[in-house]
Order: structure tokens, then C-alpha cells, then sequence
């Protein structure tokens, strides 16, 4: 059978860290190149993406989201292997249960983009799939506990999976009567929107349940006029859109990238739902902002943006029952003044 044409594009990606500095006129930047970094965790960058990258800047906010640099060999006290606790939270093959009315499942290791900052960039996948024999694990799962509501599809990318094996999870979710929502955390309809292509539309279409798509871009620069198409199908099809970023340094860490993040994100029809604090995952570190910032900033969107632009800023913290927010916005505590 030919490939899909997202799929097409998905191989002829950038692997090598050298062209994708000589493609953005960058060639002297290879001195800082880790290959043992890249050897590590590959580089790899959909050409679309490579495209919406500034040529001939070093500090280019995209580029240093997947660029392998030294800093990433380097340890540093307090970054691990497991930085939010998967491990301890496996409910199955590919599953994890963290939190009261959601199961998680971690459907591929597969992703377009490899984000060196990624909480999961050491994440056991050969062993650890939920689609892996036919999903049999997670649907047991979700089965035997009538608590679980709302499946979330993650990864690696859920949407790497060929389309009609997701439908082979949802022909056999609808079957269960307490599955009620589902969520998909993607980032390929940013860095790849070809993969919103009619076949993943119409799939999305025949769903019974509400379907809420989170997609994951952490600057404006990463939406262009092909993302903007592939989030108005996404909505077309019924699906919710949200966005959740993690903050960056040197990516997203001043308020007026923040700002233009949210207001990009809206002209496309997504809503900020989560900025994270960095999870402690070994090789990311240099990417870490301070809580004292990070709050700062926060204080800096409440104060420039209607409330829905502002994302709740919010650390995974292993063994609590949800997300934690920084600002106390979410408990009633500190409240920051709403605009
Ligand atoms: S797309 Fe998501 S799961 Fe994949 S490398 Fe990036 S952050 Fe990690």
C-alpha cells in the first residue's frame, strides 16, 4: 500500500544534527553538537517544522527545542531517569493510573519531533507500549474498573499510530459503558499538520464520546497557515482543542513570548490549558527555569490577558493526585488578581 502522505513527509524528517544546521545557514554551530547526546536520543524534526525555524539565528526558539547540546550529558543533582513516577503508577502493559477517573496510555514510543526536554526521553517504550498486542492490557484495565471515564491516548504521539489502529482501540472501548471521554495528547498537528488528513477526521467524526485533542506547541513561531488548517479540521470534526506548553528557558521564558503564544494559539482555535513547570528528566536541566520566574510571569499573563489566555501554571509532582499549580489558582489559595 503507498504511505499516507503525513506519512511520507514523517520519513523524509531530518536525523542528522549537522543538516539541519546547514539548512538553516547555521553550519558553524555544529562545534556545540553533541553526538552523544544525539546518540542517546536521535534528533529528529519534521521538515515542516525546520521551516518555520529563522535562518541563520542560533537562538532560534524551535531550533533549541530539538538541537543535542552537551549540557544534555551532564548530570545534575536532582534530574532522574523517571521524573514524574510512571514507573510507579503502571496499572498494565503501556498503562498508567495516576489520577481518580483516568487511565493513560502510553499508545507508542513513536513521535515526530524528539524534544530534548522530553519528561519521557528515557521512558522504557521497547517494553512499555499499550497498542502492542492489540491493546489487550489497557482495555483490561479500563474494563475491570468502572472509575475510569476518560482515556487518554499519549506517547511518544498517539497520532504516529496509522489511523486504523486507533479505531481498533475505540471499536473495542465502545464496548465498555463507563468510558465516557476521550483525550488526545498530540503534538504531530503542529509539527507535522499533514497528519489531519481525512481518513483521521473521519475517525474522529464517528466517535460516541466527547474528544478533547491537547496539542503541545511551546512558542508562536510553531503555528503557520498548515497548523491553522489542521486545527479547523480537528474542530471541524467536534473535536475540543487545548494547548499545553512547558516552560522553557531560552524557548518560552518571557512574558511577551507567553503572551504570543496565547494569542497565536486562539487565532487557530486552541485555548491554553497547561504551562508546566519543566519535569526533572535527566539531560534537561539547562532548560529549567526557577519557580520565582516562572510564578513571576505567571503574575505577568494575569495581569496582561483575559483569564481564558492564561494557561494554569502547573509540576507534575510523583504520587499526587493531580497536577500541582504553583499559583494556588487552582485551590482557591493565593489567588492572583483575575483580569
Ligand atoms: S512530542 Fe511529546 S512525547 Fe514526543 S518527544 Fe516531544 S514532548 Fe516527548
Amino acid at each position: 500500500m503507498q504511505p499516507r502522505r503525513w506519512q511520507q513527509a514523517w520519513r523524509e524528517a531530518v536525523r542528522d544534527p549537522r543538516e539541519l544546521l546547514a539548512l538553516l545557514g547555521l553550519r558553524e554551530l555544529a562545534q556545540d553538537v553533541s553526538d552523544a547526546a544525539a546518540a542517546q536520543f536521535p534528533l529528529r524534526v519534521p521538515r515542516a517544522f525546520v521551516a518555520r525555524m529563522r535562518h541563520g539565528d542560533p537562538s532560534d526558539p524551535l531550533l533549541r527545542q530539538v538541537l543535542p547540546l552537551d549540557a544534555e550529558m551532564r548530570p545534575v543533582p536532582g534530574f532522574g531517569l523517571d521524573a514524574v513516577g510512571d514507573g510507579a503508577a503502571k496499572a498494565g502493559q503501556g498503562v498508567i493510573h495516576k489520577y481518580q477517573g483516568r487511565a493513560l496510555l502510553v499508545a507508542t514510543g513513536s513521535c515526530a519531533v524528539h524534544c530534548r526536554y522530553c519528561f519521557r526521553r528515557h521512558f522504557p517504550y521497547a517494553e512499555e507500549t499499550a497498542a502492542a498486542g492489540g491493546w489487550a492490557a489497557a482495555l483490561d484495565v479500563i474494563a475491570g474498573d468502572p472509575s475510569i471515564e476518560e482515556v487518554l491516548l499519549s506517547g511518544g504521539d498517539p497520532l504516529s499510530l496509522a489511523t486504523p489502529k486507533l479505531a481498533e482501540l475505540t471499536d473495542a472501548l465502545r464496548a465498555i459503558p463507563h468510558v465516557r471521554r476521550l483525550r488526545i495528547h498530540t503534538r504531530l498537528p503542529i509539527v507535522l499538520p499533514e497528519r489531519v488528513d481525512a481518513e483521521l477526521t473521519q475517525w474522529l467524526r464517528s466517535l460516541p464520546w466527547p474528544v478533547v485533542v491537547v496539542v503541545h506547541a511551546n512558542h508562536a513561531n510553531e503555528f503557520d497557515t498548515d497548523v491553522d488548517t489542521a486545527m479547523q479540521a480537528l474542530r471541524d470534526a467536534g473535536a475540543v482543542l487545548l494547548n499545553q506548553a512547558v516552560l522553557l528557558r531560552g524557548v518560552n521564558d518571557s512574558a511577551d513570548a507567553l503572551v504570543a503564544l496565547s494569542e497565536r494559539g486562539l487565532a487557530a482555535g486552541v485555548l491554553p490549558y497547561y504551562l508546566h513547570q519543566l519535569d526533572r528528566v535527566a539531560g534537561a536541566a539547562h532548560f529549567e527555569v526557577d519557580d520565582a520566574t516562572a510564578l513571576s510571569l505567571h503574575a505577568s499573563l494575569v495581569a496582561r490577558q483575559s483569564g481564558y489566555l492564561v494557561p494554569r501554571l502547573v509540576r507534575e509532582v510523583a504520587g499526587d493526585a493531580s497536577k500541582r499549580a504553583l499559583t494556588g489558582v487552582d485551590h482557591g489559595r493565593n489567588r492572583p488578581p483575575v483580569a
